[in-house]
């Protein structure tokens, strides 16, 4: 089936889906994304994943490239168009085409807006679940306003390559202070040894991801007992289960980091269960 891209205001061929050389984007990663999960028609999550994007624009002081309620329309025709049924829908918003110069374009230059929509097979990342994941950890070197959802992944795709050539599907970042910050695009999570889940708190150093949102939501439902703070990387290497949280992977489990097996190497029942339970909290709107 034949790709189809909404760019700048029309549906267009995958393969014709392009951005003029100028555009901000392309020469200086001026711009923000968003990542949605589509499950079984629905687009999760969408008012959060709104409300993050509209902080970062206005973080960056780009405008919306069109009214909220516009661009939801948007999101989910893409989908619709796509024939998704299960996978996920990204839109991307840069400040617009102007000549080269670091300085902010004039105020008429509008945002350019993409969005596309991708399948994934459940069943895939259902035996990836069963399986788990191991991380493999890499120095924080990012800037420090993580907290802002921005196209400009380098260090990301960088710690993402060094992982996956270790044996990884994840890279942990651990920052100065031996603690862990978060993945190259997840949240990271641990359960300790009396089975409290912990995970950084939002304020800095990490993506505040609404996949981790929504477990949050869903230990509170499930009486859970969690902690906000942050856990060094030899707290997680003793961990009794650790796993990651994102639109793209839900809740996934880790059985190895690094060199070291966590738990007895199977994905452990928090997660497990916590994966199993995510929809029970999710906002799901029907495209
Ligand atoms: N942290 C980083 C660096 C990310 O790139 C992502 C998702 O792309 C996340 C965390 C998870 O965020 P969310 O749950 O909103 O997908």
């Amino acid at each position: 089936m034949s790709r189809i891209a909404y760019v700048n205001g029309q549906y267009v061929p995958h393969k014709d889906a392009a951005i003029h050389v100028e555009d901000r984007g392309y020469q200086f990663a001026d711009g923000v994304y968003e990542v949605c999960e589509v499950w079984k028609d629905n687009i999760v999550d969408m008012p959060r994943h709104l409300d993050r994007l509209g902080r970062s624009l206005s973080e960056l002081r780009i405008g919306w490239p069109m009214a909220r309620k516009a661009l939801e329309f948007v999101l989910a025709e893409t989908v619709r168009r796509n024939k998704v049924h299960n996978g996920m829908v990204y839109v991307q918003v840069t400040r617009g085409v102007s000549r080269r110069d670091h300085f902010f374009p004039p105020q008429d230059v509008a945002p350019s807006i993409v969005v596309t929509a991708r399948a994934s097979s459940p069943a895939a990342a259902e035996k990836q679940a069963e399986a788990g994941i191991s991380v493999v950890s890499f120095p924080e070197n990012r800037w420090p306003r993580v907290d802002i959802k921005t196209v400009a992944l380098l260090p990301n795709v960088l710690a993402k390559q060094h992982a996956k050539e270790a044996g990884g599907k994840e890279a942990w970042y651990v920052d100065a202070d031996g603690n862990v910050t978060e993945g190259g695009s997840t949240n990271a999570w641990i359960v300790t040894r009396d089975n409290k889940l912990v995970t950084r708190p939002a304020e800095s150093g990490i993506l505040k991801g609404i996949t981790r949102a929504a477990v949050l939501d869903l230990a509170k439902k499930e009486g859970l007992s969690f902690e906000e703070r942050a856990f060094s990387l030899e707290e997680a290497y003793g961990a009794r289960e650790a796993f990651v949280t994102a639109a793209s992977t839900l809740v996934m489990p880790v059985v190895k980091i690094d060199d070291t097996v966590i738990g007895n190497g199977h994905p452990g029942m928090v997660a497990t269960r916590l994966r199993q339970l995510f929809h029970t909290v999710t906002d799901l709107k029907a495209v």
